[in-house]
């Protein structure tokens, strides 16, 4: 539930309303606007619902209680109106910014990742991607070079002033990799593992959250939530195609969900056009169209030999792609600034 403090209620009155909300056995959380500020209470209240809500209804200062009817509470805007706008080594995403992230999808030389580094940060890349730990839908497919890769990654971040962001596959691997790495990404295949959810979530590192190959948006949203509720408020959100039908894209793109989640919630939304396609010819256009209609930014998939890569060379740029891309990026960004795209 939602309870809304009349403009000009006092700061007595607030706490007072906190240490009812917690006396009641559940968990404020305050929101303080220009205006007025907002508790939002989340907690099993179960049939003590309506008594809770009229008991916090009469105390000095408060305007109004609303029951949220959305199961996920601290990631949607009636509780957080706001938008999240997440600050990691000089670059912010969210709040009108343009994140592009870019890089390999598996880190596999120290060479490949210090080439495709110089080229992305020379094109305007905001941060760099590379992942170490890959989750692969084969066991004979290459796993990736574990902390051999993060240590490239950081090499990497030396070099450019690039911001990194890599994969954690697992609880084991989070304490370690949030030691080295700026943002740890959770995996499409991992969105409902919900020890892995808590594990980031006890992190301070911003944490981008893939949409599951299924889910829907309230699922991914709940799974957001196990995140924000074991503490870190800093999630990003990344669409990246789901499982439909179709089959000449890897995936299909749902982009629907940009302005749908900016409604939702407050949380960044990202979109990454490379798994979403599976084709490096449709990535330009889907990213295009990602930021024409309001995404926070884009994931990239780059690699300076495509052909030779050790995963997911068919719907990765080259670097010359990428830098060609990355002007048009801004551009459209530039132009859609100010418009209409989110409907709230
Ligand atoms: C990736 O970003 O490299 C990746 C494995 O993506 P996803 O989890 O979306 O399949
Ligand atoms: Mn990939």
């Amino acid at each position: 539930m939602l309870v809304v403090m009349s403009v000009g209620a006092t700061e007595e009155q607030v706490q007072e309303v906190v240490r009812h909300i917690e006396a009641d056995g559940l968990t404020p959380h305050e929101s303080r606007g220009e205006q007025r500020v907002v508790i939002g209470v989340v907690g099993d209240v179960g049939l003590r619902k309506e008594q809770v809500m009229s008991h916090l209804a009469v105390l000095p200062g408060v305007d109004s209680v609303t029951p949220i009817s959305k199961p996920f509470k601290l990631t949607s805007r009636d509780f957080h109106p706001a938008d999240t706008v997440i600050s990691v080594a000089g670059t912010t995403i969210g709040g009108g910014s343009l994140t592009l992230m870019a890089g390999p999808c598996s880190v596999e030389s120290r060479d490949q990742m210090l080439r495709t580094a110089d080229a992305v940060a020379a094109a305007g890349a905001t941060i760099l991607r590379g992942g170490a730990f890959k989750p692969r839908t084969s066991p004979y497919s290459f796993q990736g070079l574990g902390m051999d890769g993060v240590r490239f990654l950081v090499e990497a971040r030396e070099r450019t002033g690039l911001p990194i962001i890599t994969e954690v596959m697992e609880p084991s691997q989070v304490e370690i990799v949030a030691l080295h790495a700026d943002i740890l990404q959770v995996g499409a295949r991992n969105m409902q593992n919900y020890s892995l959810l808590m594990a980031v979530g006890r992190t301070e590192r911003p944490v981008m959250l893939k949409r599951g190959l299924s889910a829907t948006i309230e699922e991914w949203l709940m799974a957001a939530e196990y995140i924000v509720s074991s503490g870190n408020p800093n999630v990003i959100l990344c669409e990246r195609g789901i499982r439909t039908f179709e089959t000449y894209t890897r995936n299909t793109l749902d982009l629907a969900a940009v302005p749908l989640l900016h409604r939702l919630t407050h949380l960044p939304v990202i979109v990454d056009p490379s798994h979403a396609t599976g084709k490096r010819w449709l990535v330009p256009p889907m990213a295009l169209a990602a930021v024409a209609g309001g995404a926070d930014g884009v994931m990239v998939e780059v690699h300076p030999d495509p052909d030779d890569a050790l995963s997911d060379g068919e719907q990765s740029l080259t670097l010359e792609q990428f830098s060609d891309l990355a002007p048009l990026l801004r551009q459209i960004h530039g132009e859609v600034a100010g418009m209409a795209t989110r409907p709230r």
